[in-house]
């Protein structure tokens, strides 16, 4: 059952999103070559609670961390280690807060000092894929229009569409209806209406769109090994149109000023 929300849920969700857009921005002050997982972890743990907000993945699910943190060919999922980054890398950090009983759920995928051109490219396509799901979140449409715009931009650029994990609503629950898959066709589905608070989060593949689950039993790795990115925003239809809760200024501010 789809939980719609009110303006001032709505309100509450774009404070819980905006904390962690901060949290991810003050991860990329710091991340890069030799940096940890583990590191980013504290981190993120740190300055949630200095919001008075409290981290939403920890916990859920028997997660151990606050961030989720996935290199390279692992998809999603990945747990914080004591592994350094290297030069070439990509790292998705996915991480939750909860704020006045409201979650925010965003993921962003960084690169490691300069990645090849074709990780690039994957890692441009992924969040334009992001973009161009978001913008069929509207009034009218239905869930399988974000999919299908998000599944025609990565299979157009050749790259595999993962389809066992998917976006979903949120709200007071982490993981609410409907699911929302980065694949689908144009007219099928829920049908979008005001109020409704969704995680658009794909996660496409440079190889195959198949994908396992390590022996840790976390992390989501693609079957060929090739790299996979995920970038993931929350999303609340106001008057008939999307409307980002959360953002990527912080990250990139930072990014650019240790350009
Ligand atoms: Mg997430
Ligand atoms: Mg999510």
């Amino acid at each position: 059952m789809i939980i719609y929300k009110t303006a001032n849920e709505i309100e509450i969700m774009r404070e819980a999103a905006q904390i962690v857009s901060r949290t991810l921005g003050k991860i990329a002050e710091i991340i890069g070559p030799g940096v940890t997982g583990n590191q980013l972890d504290a981190l993120a743990e740190d300055y949630i609670i200095s919001q008075g907000a409290v981290p939403g993945f920890k916990g859920l699910y028997g997660c151990p961390s606050t961030v989720l943190v996935s290199v390279n060919e692992q998809v999603v999922h990945g747990l914080p280690s004591d592994i350094p980054f290297k030069e070439g890398d990509i790292v998705s950090v996915d991480c939750g807060a909860v704020w006045n009983g409201y979650y925010g759920d965003h993921a962003y995928t960084f690169e490691i000092g300069t990645v090849s051109p074709e990780v690039k490219k994957l890692v441009d396509v992924t969040k334009e894929c992001l973009y161009l799901g978001i913008e069929e979140a509207r009034a009218g449409n239905r869930v399988g229009d974000i999919g299908f715009a998000i599944q025609q931009h990565a299979e157009k650029n050749g790259y595999g569409v993962v389809r066992d994990l998917v976006g979903h609503g949120l709200g007071k629950k982490l993981h609410e209806d409907p699911q929302v898959p980065n694949y689908g066709r144009r007219g099928r589905g829920k049908k979008i209406e005001n109020g409704l608070t969704i995680a658009i989060e794909p996660m496409i593949n440079m190889g195959t769109e198949q994908v396992e689950q390590l022996d840790d039993n976390w992390t989501i790795v693609t079957c060929d090994r090739l790299p996979s990115v995920h970038f993931e925003h929350d999303i609340a239809v106001v008057d008939g149109k999307p409307v980002i809760l959360s953002t990527f200024d912080y990250v990139e501010e930072a990014l650019n000023k240790r350009k």
